[in-house]
């Protein structure tokens, strides 16, 4: 049973920047700096233009480096889960590897220290995860929207029946569904919320 309406917050590129630190690793292992606005794709091998198994060696070495543990917040992120967490239960969901899962769980204690958000991870289909999608859980909890970048997992949760805040990204132009509602901020989620 709901208490509240609840909201599932994605982490990576929603709450924290974590590509921006990415690449600074990338550049400092192999000496290319790819910026940014050239990922149109997340599956960051694509845009390496390595192969899949080599770009995520380079990103577990990247998961246990210092360049991890610097991870900014996305501008406007940590006061509108503030700010929204009055009304609603705040649920992050992220598909971030097991093995992380505890610099993960720290993190959002440190971010949010008078706060005990769940923080639930969920599989994926080049990750070591096992059990359910993003999409399904969301559809389990029954969430009254969530807020993620991510292209595959909002297509596949708006067609559950999700209502998904998409935050515009390089990676991720022109997701259309009629759940699916683009935000270019954070502070946009708080004009477009009712
Ligand atoms: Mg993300």
């Amino acid at each position: 049973m709901k208490i509240k309406p609840r909201v599932g917050v994605d982490i990576d590129e929603v709450l924290v920047n974590q590509l921006e630190q990415a690449i600074a690793f990338y550049k400092l292992k192999t000496g290319k700096y790819i910026p940014l606005e050239n990922f149109f794709s997340y599956n960051w091998w694509e845009v390496r233009g390595i192969s899949k198994e080599e770009s995520l060696k380079i990103d577990r070495e990247f998961r246990f480096s210092t360049y991890f543990n610097k991870l900014s917040l996305v501008k406007g992120a940590k006061n509108a889960i503030l700010k929204l967490s009055f009304s609603y239960e705040i649920i992050f969901i992220t598909s971030r590897p097991f093995l992380i899962k505890k610099k993960t769980e720290d993190f959002i204690k440190k971010t949010f220290p008078d706060k005990q958000f769940k923080i639930l991870f969920s599989n994926d289909f080049h990750i070591e995860n096992s059990g359910k999608t993003k999409s399904e859980i969301a559809k389990e909890l029954d969430l009254d929207f969530l807020i993620e970048d991510s292209f595959e997992y909002s297509a596949q949760s708006a067609e559950k029946g999700i209502k998904v805040f998409f935050l515009n990204k390089p990676w991720n132009k022109g997701a259309t569904h009629k759940n699916i509602i683009q935000i270019k901020s954070w502070e946009d989620i708080f004009k477009k919320i009712k």
